[in-house]
């Protein structure tokens, strides 16, 4: 599974990183820091912390590609 964050979408609200805390960070101003990262890899142990990231965000920032 890979995911990827839109730059433009995301505005900074941080559910994915309370839902991951390791999979997903934030830079200084709150925002996810892997905004326009392109396609990341997802390790298989977080794949169900992605898609409930994926799911919670209000944003639909995030969007995962099997
Ligand atoms: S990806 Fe979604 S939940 Fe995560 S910081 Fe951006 S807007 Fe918030």
């Amino acid at each position: 599974m890979k995911l990827k964050v839109d730059e433009v979408l995301c505005s900074g609200h941080a559910r994915c990183w309370t839902i991951s805390r390791k999979f997903f960070t934030l830079d200084g101003d709150g925002y996810s820091a892997m905004r326009g990262q392109g396609l990341l890899d997802v390790p298989s142990e977080l794949e169900e912390a992605a898609r409930k990231a994926e799911a919670k965000c209000p944003e639909k920032a995030i969007q995962i590609v099997e």
